[in-house]
């Protein structure tokens, strides 16, 4: 699957730092520990934005799915 890169410090400070604080973490079975090392990607038209978890480290991955369902294209 094709991975596009995009540049995550192009988005506004506040929705930046919103990003980088609600995290799901798989590995502490956590919410919101924030993470470090952003970088963003799309694909298949979904955001994806991935960085560290602040707490202990592992890969936390955000995906953003574009608003409205319409706009899915199958
Ligand atoms: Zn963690």
């Amino acid at each position: 699957m094709d991975k596009q890169k995009r540049d995550f410090y192009q988005r506004d400070e506040e929705e930046q730092a919103s990003f980088l604080e609600q995290t799901w973490c798989n590995n502490c079975q956590e919410v919101d520990l924030g993470m470090t090392e952003p970088q963003e990607y799309e694909s298949d038209g979904i955001v994806i934005i991935e960085g560290k978890c602040k707490k202990c480290g592992e890969t936390v991955v955000t995906e953003i799915a574009p608003e409205g369902d319409e706009d899915w294209e199958d």
